[in-house]
């Protein structure tokens, strides 16, 4: 069985042990990546019952070194789940409910601390949203048959996407494999299920004793950093700033993003100087935002109750936040593309090429093609990029360069704020041609031909490229093929690193021979 088959197997056989449990003194809402108040599933279950049982709801984040490693996350998303936190503990302190956060080094310990905080605070009750990685499944369905043992029934719920994994079949029973369809049954899904579409409710206030009950939870402080996940000074300055954390930014920007954008979404959304996308995935990546919510407020925007109709920029904006659902329902079902695997088989045996300096340069924007370079730039200052530039830089690492899409793929979640393995594996998988429905290996990006479409005018390049910002015309996006070179040497910008005519030929050559085809 897949992790995700085992954990929904070990709920519903200890369903019937676990429905003899009492009431216990407290509720336990656990938050991962989902830290918000608003539109929760699993908070706003917990809280009902605790409403019930008219006893106070205590919620927990456990900060894991161990996780942060394991998931290469980037210092930038840590401190953004960090000041998120704190955000989180204030809101839920008016409602009179104390967020716990605590530092468990070894992740495998993990399950054992929630028990023992549980038993700690007489908890019968231990609520959570399901994760979709491996490890995170395993966890939980450990963590089911613990609490049965410890006499505490645990509920582990879905919410991270609008529908669940598993529920979408092809006409022959199996998962899907290609997104066109899949889109088509997920939208025929949610039309025919709109309360997955319904806000669940906040969660009220906790009886007035718990403030007192409770008092040393309250005092608890939100930890700093682990040592290796560190931001500096100037970093943490720039990305709080560009990236204010909680759900009520998520909410404004949301907001504003409906209001102003959404409607030139589909015209815009190709070209990365023209800001027309919502900047909203770091929200829906830490749960800041529901996707339930975005699709939700974006189909009360349109003219249709239609998920793909009315306004092709809101239509089309919906299909965007499918592809995250699609990703993760892949990922669930095939769960060795999180084990360092393509999704298909056959292109295991690609032969990459082994090059420091090519990385290198890739990956410090020196590649010496405009596009490329001001992409990388933008991720190394903004932990983030445009989706755009993500395909350009990533055909260019696997195609171009011929480096195994791997270092890629690392790399971006070790820099990208909004890193969520199901969408960067996924990104990574279609651009390489390695993933599940993606492009096929024949269809190499021309970076020259895509800086022209979509940064006709450069602007773009020349925001993130200073070398090149007095380069006139068309030249920026090759400067030195195209009269500008002396400029761009002078101003220390590097030539091509290598030949795209060259490198395309030999691209097919080698997926060619690695997948078996002639
Ligand atoms: P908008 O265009 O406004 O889209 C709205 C939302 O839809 C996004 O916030 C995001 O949640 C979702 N979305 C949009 N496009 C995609 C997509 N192609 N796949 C999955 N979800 C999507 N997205 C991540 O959230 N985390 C990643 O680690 C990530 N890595 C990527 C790596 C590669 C190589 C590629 C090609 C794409 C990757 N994406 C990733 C998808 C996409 O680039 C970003 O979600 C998007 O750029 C976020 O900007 P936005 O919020 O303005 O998006």
């Amino acid at each position: 069985p897949r992790p995700i088959e085992e954990l929904e197997g070990a709920i519903a056989s200890t369903a019937q042990s676990r429905a003899k449990i009492t009431t216990g003194n407290a509720v336990v809402f656990w938050f991962k990546r989902d830290l918000r108040i608003r539109d929760n599933k699993g908070l706003s279950l917990a809280g009902k019952k605790a409403r019930e049982a008219g006893i106070p709801l205590l919620c927990v984040f456990v900060v894991s070194p161990q996780d942060y490693q394991a998931h290469l996350t980037s210092p930038a998303r840590v401190d953004f789940e960090l000041r998120t936190l704190a955000i989180l503990k204030r809101d839920l302190a008016e409602l009179d409910v104390p967020l716990v956060v605590e530092t468990i080094v070894k992740r495998k310990k993990v399950p054992e601390y929630l028990t023992g905080l549980c038993e700690e605070l007489g908890a019968r009750h231990l609520f959570c949203n399901i994760e979709y990685e491996v490890d995170e499944l395993r966890r939980e369905t450990l963590l089911t048959k613990r609490c049965l043992e410890k006499d505490i029934d645990f509920s582990a719920v879905h919410d991270d996407v609008v529908v669940a994994p598993g529920r979408l079949k092809t006409g022959t029973g199996n998962q899907y494999a290609v997104y066109s369809p899949w889109f088509r049954s997920w939208i025929r899904h949610v039309h025919e299920n709109p309360e997955l579409l319904d806000e669940w409710e906040t969660p009220g206030k906790n009886p007035p004793s718990a403030r007192d009950k409770y008092e040393h939870l309250f005092d608890n402080h939100i930890p700093p950093a682990p040592e290796n996940k560190k931001l500096g000074d100037e970093e943490k300055e720039r990305f709080a700033h560009l990236w204010p954390a909680g759900e009520h930014e998520a909410m404004g920007r949301l907001s504003k993003f409906l209001n102003e954008k959404i409607g030139r979404y589909q015209a815009g959304r190709n070209f990365p100087a023209s800001n027309s996308t919502a900047l909203i995935s770091v929200h829906h990546s830490a749960g800041t935002l529901a996707a339930r919510m975005s699709v939700r407020e974006a189909r009360n925007v349109n003219n249709t109750k239609k998920l793909d109709g009315g306004n092709p920029g809101i239509a089309g904006w919906i299909s965007e936040i499918a592809w995250r659902d699609f990703y993760k329902h892949v990922l669930a079902h095939w769960p060795y593309v999180c084990m360092n695997k393509p999704f298909k088989y056959e292109y295991t045996s690609i032969e990459w090429e082994y090059n420091d300096d090519h990385f290198d340069k890739w990956r410090n924007g020196q590649t010496g093609f405009p596009i490329v370079d001001a992409a990388m730039r933008q991720l190394n200052h903004m932990a983030y990029m445009h989706n755009r530039c993500r395909m350009i830089v990533a055909s260019f690492l696997a195609k171009d360069l011929l480096l195994d899409w791997r270092l890629g793929e690392k790399y971006f979640m070790e820099h990208l704020i909004d890193g969520d393995f199901a969408s960067n594996n996924g990104g990574w998988g279609f651009s390489a041609s390695t993933g599940v429905d993606p492009q096929p290996y024949f269809r190499i990006f021309n970076p020259l031909l895509q800086s022209e479409k979509f940064d006709a005018d450069g602007e773009y390049i020349r925001k993130w490229v200073p070398e090149l910002r007095d380069v006139k015309g068309k030249a920026i996006h090759d400067p030195y093929g195209r009269g500008e070179g002396k400029l761009a040497a002078k101003n220390g910008y590097p030539k091509p690193v290598v030949d795209h005519k060259i490198c395309r030929e030999r691209a097919l050559a080698r997926y060619k021979a690695g997948i078996g085809r002639d």
